[in-house]
């Protein structure tokens, strides 16, 4: 998978997508990530890519051409056009679902808004979906494009050691996940389950179902009422 950032602060981006899992993912070629400056594409010698709203108003918008010349600077007219997603706060809230959506897809391009966001036309003529990372308003779109770029990548085949890392996880099947405990067995006078030392690898996958099913239920009410649980799981929650 190849994805794209643009950005107005590419350095920020590259530095966070070097380091760790994403990082080691990009050096053994399992993504490609590609973070490209939208000031490159001014095309003023002062390198503005922000004016004042018109109708007025605090702050500054960004303009369409950088953006869009940007955009064609690494698409042009290529087709299948890639999907272009521009964070945003006025778009659909970013889902583990949508994630493991997006994971499939060849090419994504992310787009990062700055300052009071962005002209509308431009978000018109190339922008394919919004997406937000929560109800609330950050300066910029790069930490929603890391965000998501971070949840894409670890679930691109052989960047975690085994699918199962994330199939476990919460959220990947509607619910949160069990507690998790290292060494040592006893911490501040706190024990661990005694069944995760038991070696009894029937009863521990029980214990972790049962634990994930009670932890969601008291968390996520929410998620909780979306589930649909058998009779083994009835009678887990009900032991
Ligand atoms: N004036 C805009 C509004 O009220 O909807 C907010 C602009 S915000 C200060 C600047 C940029 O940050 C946006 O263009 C967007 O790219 C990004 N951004 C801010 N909050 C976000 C969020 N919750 N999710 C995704 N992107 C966000």
């Amino acid at each position: 998978m190849r994805i794209d950032i643009m950005t107005l602060f590419p350095e920020m981006c590259e530095t966070v997508m070097s380091e760790s899992i994403i990082g080691r993912a990009r050096k053994a070629e399992k993504v490609e990530i590609v973070c490209t400056n939208i000031r490159d594409f001014s095309g003023n010698k002062h390198n503005k890519v922000d004016d004042m709203p018109y109708g007025g108003g605090m702050g500054m918008i960004m303009a369409a051409d950088p953006i869009y010349n940007c955009y064609k600077s690494l698409y042009g007219e290529q087709e299948p056009k890639p999907h272009l997603i521009y964070l945003s706060p006025k778009g659909k809230t970013l889902t583990q679902k949508r994630v493991a959506e997006l994971s499939k897809l060849d090419r994504i391009v992310l787009l990062c808004g700055h300052y009071e966001g962005i002209d509308q036309r431009v978000i018109e003529e190339i922008v394919d979906e919004e997406i937000s990372v929560g109800d609330y308003v950050l300066t910029g779109g790069e930490l929603p494009a890391l965000t998501l770029a971070d949840a894409v990548c670890r679930m691109l085949p052989g960047v975690l050691s085994d699918d199962i890392c994330f199939e476990e996880e919460s959220h990947f099947a509607g619910l949160l996940e069990h507690p998790q405990y290292t060494r040592p067995s006893v911490w501040h006078e706190n024990e661990v389950p005694e069944v995760l030392l038991s070696g009894n690898h029937a009863e521990i996958s029980k214990w972790k179902r049962k634990q994930s099913l009670l932890l969601t239920k008291k968390l996520r009410p929410d998620m909780y009422a979306e589930l649909k649980l058998d009779k083994n799981d009835k009678k887990l929650i009900e032991d």
